[in-house]
């Protein structure tokens, strides 16, 4: 799968990855892959030597662990535990302040501006067709949201085009990856064999000015062929795929299907999928106030279709069973997303396999749901 990208490209080695760092940190705040706790997440970055370097990591249904690479690549590692949502659309988001000083009653809208605007480095496809997502289901419409819109509005977006993807992942079913689609700011592909570099491409205008301040070479066709080769291996590596065609109608129209039945009974709504999943935004609004002091907080935090409290409405929850909470989170995403903001809710990261506690596999959800009811799975080829 060749780079679709089709903007200036060159070649960066370790030292010349530094000095784009440098450069991003100069203006904004860098936010990079790193080790934290046993796995690959996403966290503040200044140096190259905090990238995850020499590791990689195995991840499936319900399982991850990192392991030491053979080599010294700086992203050969699947999808980051950590999403890239939480810098543009972030766990707590303060909305509005009320004041009552006895008196009167004011409230005060809170829209705090970032004091910099963050770059995301060495994110992955399946991150940026994420951001993508977001960006049709709460900036394209009448009233953009005005809080993920001031956090998108300044963020520089550095891809690392994955090339070990892990048995999670899906992406390409998706038409979300190996290779990075529109929308990112610079993209890296990483390559390991011979000298160690990083084929760069611009994406922007942005992209463009940047790479041409950093001390790069002129990329040839050896570069060219090398990322090429590195894309289509991971590309064909991929085991998992979402069978898409006709899902969404499949989805839409089987609410009595058995198999959300049988998903219900290993499924702990636990909420760990929503969490995980880039494109998740469902959220809640809760106000906090202090006792005695006259100033309450309204703010937005993330809730998850998981819960029941999450369709409370008047007289109590309307989807009191996992399975109709499964089954909302499922049609929605890969369903009803799709005649909402004309994209599919899922991009194929593989998180929600990965970090399900039972290791529930959406992509043998959607499986289930075009079998007969009572038809046993076939196995899935290793
Ligand atoms: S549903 Fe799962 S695979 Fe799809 S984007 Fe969300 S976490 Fe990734
Ligand atoms: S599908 Fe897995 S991660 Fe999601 S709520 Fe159920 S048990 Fe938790």
């Amino acid at each position: 799968m060749p780079n679709q990208s089709t903007g200036t490209e060159a070649v960066l080695d370790l030292p010349g990855l530094q000095a784009l760092v440098d450069a991003l940190a100069a203006t904004h705040t860098v936010i990079g892959p790193q080790v934290s706790d046993g796995a690959i997440v996403l966290g503040p970055l200044a140096r190259v030597d905090q990238l995850p370097v020499g590791m990689g990591d195995d991840q499936d249904a319900g399982s991850y662990r990192l392991r030491e690479r053979t080599d010294r690549a700086v992203f050969g590692y699947a999808a980051s535990a950590v999403p890239a949502k939480r810098w543009v659309f972030p766990p707590r988001e303060p909305m509005s302040r009320t004041h009552d000083d006895g008196t009167t009653v004011s409230v005060e809208p809170v829209l705090a501006r970032p004091q910099r605007p963050v770059a995301l480095f060495g994110v992955r496809s399946c991150d940026l067709a994420a951001l993508a997502v977001h960006d049709r289901a709460l900036l394209a419409r009448p009233v953009p949201d005005p809080w993920y819109a001031q956090r998108r509005a300044g963020l520089f977006i550095v891809v690392a085009a994955c090339t070990t993807p892990a048995r999670s992942c899906f992406c390409v079913s998706m038409g979300t990856g190996p290779a990075p689609g529109a929308g990112f700011d610079l993209s890296l592909t990483e390559l390991v064999e011979g000298e160690h570099r990083f084929l760069v491409t611009s994406g922007s205008p942005a992209g463009e000015q940047l790479l041409a301040r950093l001390p790069t070479r002129a990329a040839d066709t050896v570069d060219r062929s090398a990322a090429d080769a590195a894309l289509r291996q991971a590309a064909e590596s991929m085991t998992r795929a979402m069978p898409t065609d006709g899902l969404a109608a499949l989805l839409l129209g089987q609410p009595e299907h058995p198999a959300w039945a049988e998903v219900a009974q290993r499924c702990l709504a636990c909420g760990n999928c929503t969490l995980a999943c880039p494109t998740c935004f469902c959220t809640s609004i809760v106000e906090t106030a202090e006792l005695g002091s006259p100033v309450s907080e309204r703010a937005r935090v993330w809730d998850s279709c998981f819960t029941a409290d999450f369709s409370h409405m008047h007289g109590g929850s309307v989807r009191t069973g996992i399975s109709a909470r499964y089954r909302q989170w499922m049609t929605h995403k890969l369903g009803a997303w799709v005649e909402q903001f004309g994209v599919s809710g899922c991009v194929g990261c593989g998180r929600c396999i990965t970090w399900c506690p039972v290791g529930i596999d959406i992509t043998e959800q959607a499986r289930a749901l075009a079998r007969p009811a009572g038809q046993e799975p076939r196995e899935r080829k290793p």
